[in-house]
């Protein structure tokens, strides 16, 4: 990595500048949790459904277009109507976008919990499965996985893992700690690692794996392992690197 890249890399370059991590909006598009002017209340439909961005069938056969169709317009959506619904009314004291809401909530606010850990889970995982980009991970998205985590496969092996393994439902999680480094975690239900109130490890999730059955089941049953290998072959490393920048920016 040369000086210049690793500057723009670690934010040292650019203080100040926090390089949103919604890069997935069409152009002109905001999104739906962009920052709110503080000391305002929620309305009743504060978040929205974005749109998947591309075509159901898209990632057949590794993911179906019908368990897409499903996952998207019945699960994400449901979380989104229940998230607007316990927001309803309430004001809120930081930005009001999805990320402060869940870097402050806490284990007993379930409904705030499960369901903005439910939007915000689902808005990076269609992200990171958007069609395109490079095969494999590039530049500084690389060096640091080969830098933390032992490179490329010593992490896809260590990612799968965390996915098999997690008990039940839930996700798992490529991110950014405190450290400044890359490291690899879990959640239950829809839990993540910016919930630093709920979860053992708190960090910048910059990739993340939905574990839950409704993402696999039509498809793999209960094969969960062999629809791991397939959303391995279809994560969108552009979308996961321009993530990367975001969080680096944020933890220096
Ligand atoms: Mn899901």
């Amino acid at each position: 990595m040369d000086k210049r890249t690793f500057l723009k890399l670690t934010g040292a370059a650019g203080a100040g500048l926090v390089l949103s991590p919604w890069l997935g909006c069409a152009p002109g598009e905001a999104p739906d949790h962009a920052t709110r002017t503080e000391g305002t209340t929620f309305g009743p439909e504060a978040f929205k459904l974005p749109d998947l961005g591309f075509a159901k069938d898209a990632l057949a056969p590794g993911i179906d277009a019908e368990t897409m169709d499903i996952h998207h317009g019945s699960h994400h959506a449901g979380y989104v109507r229940k998230l607007n619904a316990a927001l309803d009314g309430t004001s809120f004291s930081t930005d009001g976008s999805l990320e402060a809401l869940l870097a402050d909530v806490t284990p007993e606010n379930a409904a705030l919990r499960n369901n903005g850990g439910g939007h915000f889970n689902h808005t990076l995982y269609w992200e990171v499965l958007r069609p395109g980009g490079p095969s494999a991970p590039e530049g500084d998205l690389a060096e640091l996985i080969g830098r933390d985590l032992g490179g490329l496969e010593a992490f896809a092996t260590a990612f799968a893992k965390a996915g098999a393994t997690q008990f039940g439902s839930g996700w798992a999680w490529l991110m950014v700690n405190g450290g400044g480094k890359l490291e690899i975690s879990s959640t239950p239900n829809q839990d993540n690692p910016l919930m630093k109130n709920c979860v053992e490890k708190p960090g910048i999730p910059v990739l993340g794996m939905d574990v839950w059955e409704h993402a696999y089941y039509l498809n793999y049953q209960n094969r969960r392992k062999d629809y791991i290998q397939a959303f391995l072959g279809l994560v969108n490393w552009e979308s996961v690197a321009a993530r990367l920048e975001g969080a680096m920016a944020q933890v220096k």
